[in-house]
């Protein structure tokens, strides 16, 4: 007899916590995840059963986060649990969180191209330009920021770096290579300034 999956559990994607639920009267084991950035904000996605893996027939790549509209936030209930007790847990831990990250090729290292940008005024310098996977289909910072660095290393997210730099400056925590935000929400992209590291 089969074992039946737990109906709620915390799971770690990259690093977040993330809030998986299994209707256990649905025989399709479909899965329900949800992810609390704030206390108010609470994205959503829906995937097959495990053994299906995370695409779902017919479509080409996983489906993006969805940001849940404030009415549609749960104010009773597992979810509403699970948003009281990730706001407290990223008080602790910073807000890391990190849903996103590069595109990876059939090598399953990130793909990107290269070229030559002037992005600081002193004239042309390398880059190399990393597809981001849309985390949401209308906003585009969740996809550019708090993300898997290309770097892939597991403590590596690319966080966001304005202070002092220009809107869209990123570095990674881990590698200390210096990005840019490009593209839009439904084709994000992160701009490696090959020669800026820290
Ligand atoms: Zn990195």
């Amino acid at each position: 007899m089969q074992t039946n999956p737990p109906y709620t559990e915390i799971i770690d994607i990259r690093g977040s916590k993330v809030l998986q639920m299994i209707d256990p009267n649905d025989n399709s084991r479909t899965r329900y995840q949800y992810l609390a950035r704030h206390p108010n904000l609470l994205y959503r996605r829906q995937l097959p059963a495990v053994e299906h893996g995370d695409v779902w027939r017919g479509e080409a790549h996983p489906r993006p986060w969805e940001q849940s509209a404030p009415r549609d936030v749960p104010t009773t209930g597992p979810v509403r649990d699970y948003i009281d007790w990730a706001s407290l847990a990223y008080c602790e831990v910073n807000m890391v969180e990190c849903i996103g990250g590069p595109v990876l090729g059939p090598d399953g290292k990130p793909t990107f191209t290269e070229d030559e940008q002037n992005y600081g005024g002193d004239g042309p310098e390398p880059v190399r330009i990393y597809p981001m996977l849309p985390v949401q289909t209308h906003e585009y910072w969740p996809s550019v920021t708090s993300v898997a660095c290309p770097c892939g290393d597991p403590n590596g997210w690319v966080a966001w770096a304005e202070a002092g730099w220009v809107p869209g400056y990123r570095i990674c925590t881990k590698c200390g290579q210096h990005f840019m935000a490009s593209g839009d929400a439904s084709d994000p992209s992160l701009t490696e300034l090959i020669g800026r590291k820290d």
